[in-house]
Formats: C-alpha cells, structure tokens, sequence
C-alpha cells in the first residue's frame, strides 16, 4: 500500500509499504478521510517528540477489511470512526472513568507501534496509533467505533478528533449552561467546533476572536454573536467591554499559544471556567498571575479529546450532523489526495485551510 511516511522532522514521503500482520486484537482499515490539522503540522516538525520512520494522521475514518483473532465489537464491512484517543476500559485511568487519559495514548514505553515495513527494511510505527496519511491502517479494535450514517467519508473523518473536542470540551468539560457568555478563542476547526457547540447550549453572548478576517466571518455564520480581532486591541478589554466589565463565564482557548490561553484566563468573570486545549512545542509553560489564578475561584480545566466516551458520544455528534444542527462545510475548506500530502500540510501551516482533510485511496 501507499503511505505518507514521516522519514525525518519535516519530511513527508510518499512510498510503497507493506503493512504488517495484524496483532490478535487490531483491524485492517482501508482509509477514507483523514483531516490534517495543526497537530500533524507540530508532529511532522518533530516539536512533539515523534520519531521517524512514522505514518502520521492521528483520527480518521474507514472500512474494516480484516479482523485478528481475538477482536470482538467490529465485523468485516463495517464503517468505522478512528478515534484520536483508544479506549482500553482496563488501565489505571480507563477504570477510574477517564478514557480520555487512556494509557494506551499516553503511557506506552515501547512508543507507538510498529505498522509497516518500509521498502529499506525498517519499520514504521502510527503516530497517535492511528496513522490515517495511508491507504490502509492497522488500528488496535479498542480505538474504533462503527457507525451506521448517510455523512460522507470527509464529514465523518472529522469525527474523531476535531468533532469529538470541540464539542466535548462545551458539551463535557465546560458543560454550558444556557443563557450564560462564552468567549472562544481561535477560530480554525476546533473553535469553529466550538462555537457550533455553544450555540446549540443555549449560551448567551458567544463571542468569537481570531486575528484572522476569514476565520472571523466562519464564525459569525457558525453562530457567533460578536467577533473580534485580538491583535486590535487587548483582547481581555475587548471581552470585557462586551460584557459590562465582568468577563465571560466561559472562556474557551482553541488557538496554541500560552498567550491566548493566559488571555483566556483572564477574559473569565471571578468564578468562570476556562478550557484550554492548545500546545505549544514540547516544554512550553504557561505562566499566570496568581490572585487571578488562585484566589478568584476560577475552574482552569483541560480538554484531551473533549473528555469524550467515544462510544456513547461519537453516535450522537454523527446524528446532529446528519440532522443538520452541525455543519461541517464550515470547517472543511479543502480536499487532497496522497500525493498532495506536503500541500496540505503547508495549507494547515499558513493557516489557508481551516481543516484540509487527505483522502488517501483517491488518485
Ligand atoms: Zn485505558
Ligand atoms: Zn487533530
């Protein structure tokens, strides 16, 4: 099969590779869409850590072409979400309710495993386990869920990454209350996710900010009340003057850097919650000034996934969507085959899509 292998920090290759037999409990996925977002950007840099040869692409969407021995849950045939995040149901984290911190993602000494055999003879790993920049994925069956639905390839393939957090990170980790103000702060995917979210919460004033004019004018049509350009003035003044100098009550962060996070702090009322779900390159820190932080009864939560159970969420995010209270044409903004994997990843960096998304078997 053909993969975009990541055969050293900046560097994307397309080749031909041979997938390895399937470990009992994975799954042969032949690949429909797989979105390119800034992660990907960050991880075929090498800033978080990835070591090559790997096949990046950390959600996507497929069909199930073979099964191992001991897979249960999954059939031959089956379409199936790649979640970013597996779901064990037996580590540390998994039993104590807390699938978004499964050990399977974050804690696995041998690194991320091993997938392909590349035409020299080494050995690719899937970075995020899934490696969806390939015709064909072998995925580990706890990171799957089959769904029955009319949305195409490129509207589910969103599901399992931009979907699932930004949504969870409103619908799950903030939890909106109805009548209340939201900020969001960032307006690529996830903000716009985001804003579709807190629209369907019934928030009050959902105020969009985003240096971008066009990223701003997505958001006002996925629901935004007030945009504004943080780079034309202090984004925190702005917030507040838009809400008679309090602040909002939720301040959710989508943009990466600790700037817009500690802003994102700071536009909250004393008592508000703050989501972040941005990084910086491996080792960044975010400072924050401590009354606010720690004497203002501020919630600063952090959103993994959008602390979503796959299982029970993804069906009814597929369902909203279907029904037309999500719109993902919103968020999509091109389409790229294999061979165009280094144009979409420069379209993600210069920020001239809002989620580019690859469709590996279209030539
Ligand atoms: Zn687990
Ligand atoms: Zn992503």
């Amino acid at each position: 099969m053909r993969a975009a292998v990541m055969t050293a920090p900046g560097r994307l290759e397309v080749q031909e590779v041979d997938l390895l037999p399937l470990a009992p409990w994975r799954i042969r996925v032949r690949t429909g869409a797989t979105p390119f977002c800034v992660t990907d950007v960050m991880n075929s840099d090498g800033v978080f850590g990835k070591e090559p040869p790997t096949i990046l692409g950390h959600a996507s969407m497929g069909v199930v072409e073979e099964l191992g021995p001991e897979v249960a849950g999954v059939r031959v045939g089956d379409r199936v979400v790649v979640h970013g995040t597996a779901e064990c149901d037996r580590c540390f984290y998994c039993v104590r309710g807390r699938t978004d911190q499964c050990s399977l993602i974050f804690d696995r000494p041998d690194g991320p495993p091993q997938v392909a055999r590349l035409a020299d003879g080494s050995i690719a790993t899937a970075a995020g386990n899934v490696g969806g920049y390939a015709e064909l994925m072998s995925v580990d069956a706890r990171q799957v869920v089959a769904v029955d639905t009319t949305l195409s390839d490129v509207e589910l393939g969103l599901m399992g990454c931009g979907v699932t957090t930004g949504l969870g990170s409103v619908f799950n980790v903030a939890a909106v209350v109805p009548g209340s103000d939201v900020a969001v702060v960032g307006c690529g995917q996830l903000g716009l996710w985001m804003i579709q979210a807190a629209r369907l919460a019934g928030a009050g004033q959902i105020i969009a900010l985003d240096p971008d004019a066009g990223r701003r004018e997505r958001a006002a049509k996925a629901g935004a009340t007030a945009t504004l350009d943080p780079d034309a003035a202090d984004p925190v003044e702005q917030v507040r003057a838009l809400t008679g100098g309090y602040g909002v009550t939720y301040a959710l962060e989508a943009a990466g850097p600790a700037l817009a996070q500690r802003q994102a702090v700071l536009m909250t009322h004393r008592g508000g919650t703050v989501v972040l779900t941005g990084c910086e390159p491996l080792g960044a820190e975010l400072s924050l000034p401590q009354v606010p932080a720690a004497l203002h009864g501020r919630a600063i939560l952090s959103s993994q996934n959008g602390r979503v159970r796959m299982h029970h969420d993804i069906p009814r995010y597929v369902r909203m969507l279907e029904d037309g209270r999500l719109d993902a044409s919103l968020v999509v903004s091109a389409e790229f085959t294999l061979d165009e994997i280094t144009e979409a990843k420069e379209a993600a960096r210069a920020h001239r899509t809002v989620i580019g998304v690859v469709v590996p078997n279209r030539r």
